[in-house]
């Protein structure tokens, strides 16, 4: 019978956040694959258990992904634990977890912490709906295409951002939605923890003072019902009422379907509607 892969989430910060089932099944498996092996060797130091590991990372992901399925295939039950947090957010974890289902071997997930969630829940923006983006792209071309994508989104939108390069994105941000609410989540449940609410142009100019240190989730205001009503009012003003109710009528609308549904666009009665298409 094959093994299993049990993807085990680790603390992002503080070592009291391991939990008791990810414990036991760090002791219970035959290998951990491990991100970053010199991280994983001080949690399991702190927590007694010695087993064999093997690296898994960005760099060597083809040839340990093989190897890691044969294991399986074997019937080995391996840990994947990724440098901190839940392995396959925005690590290669996610490729292993295909390889597994492509192999038909069974994924079971040991949850624990995840960055760009506890940024969320702290960041005072609405949690209901939100967009993970993970690390903006550096390539420039499809950082502005997804930029420009994102203006019209409307969930809390969230990311992943480096020290270094905080300052380059906040300015992106600010260039590309204008001037929303964020919250910069750093450290989270570690020693320097701080979670700052401001908005784009506070960050900049707080970080223009002091430079950006520690790890960073960004939790982004989505695009406010105020604008979206605003570009949607412009959007028909430049068109004339009768216009705006033939749209409707060459869309297959009765004239009274076309009338309210030009109405409803236009904030307006249908009575005005009327007024004007029938002069
Ligand atoms: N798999 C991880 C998870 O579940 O949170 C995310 C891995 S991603 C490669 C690493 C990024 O997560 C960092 O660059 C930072 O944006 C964010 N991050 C990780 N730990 C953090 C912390 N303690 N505080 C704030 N952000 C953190």
């Amino acid at each position: 019978m094959p093994g299993k892969l049990y993807l085990c989430a680790t603390p992002i910060g503080n070592l009291g956040d391991i939990t008791y089932r990810c414990v036991e099944t760090l002791r219970s498996v035959d290998l951990i694959a491990a991100e970053d092996t010199r991280r994983t060797v001080t949690l399991l130091n702190y927590l007694n258990i010695e087993k064999p590991l093997v690296s898994y990372h960005d760099h060597n992901r083809r040839e340990k992904g093989g190897f890691l399925i044969e294991k399986l295939k074997n019937g080995e039950n391996i840990a994947l634990v990724s440098d901190a947090g839940t392995p396959a957010i925005s690590d290669p974890g996610e490729d292993l977890v295909v390889l597994c289902a492509e192999n038909g071997i069974e994924t079971v997930p040991v949850p624990g912490p995840v960055a760009a969630i506890n940024g969320l829940i702290v960041s005072g923006l609405p949690t209901g709906r939100f967009a993970f983006e993970g690390f903006l792209s550096v390539n420039r071309r499809s950082r502005s295409e997804l930029l420009e994508k994102l203006k019209t989104e409307e969930r809390t939108i969230i990311f992943h951002e480096a020290p270094h390069k905080l300052m380059n994105t906040l300015n992106d941000l600010l260039k590309a939605l204008g001037n929303r609410r964020i919250a910069l989540c750093r450290e989270l449940t570690k020693i320097h923890e701080e979670v700052f609410r401001t908005d784009l142009e506070g960050a900049i100019a707080r970080y223009a003072e002091t430079p950006p240190k520690g790890e960073f989730v960004l939790v982004v205001e989505g695009r406010p019902a105020a604008e979206a009503a605003e570009e949607e009012r412009a959007k028909w003003d430049g068109m004339t009422v009768e216009t705006h109710v033939q749209m409707y009528v060459d869309a297959g609308m009765s004239e009274k379907e076309a009338i309210r549904a030009a109405a409803n666009d236009r904030g307006v009665s249908k009575r005005d509607i009327y007024n004007i298409i029938k002069v």
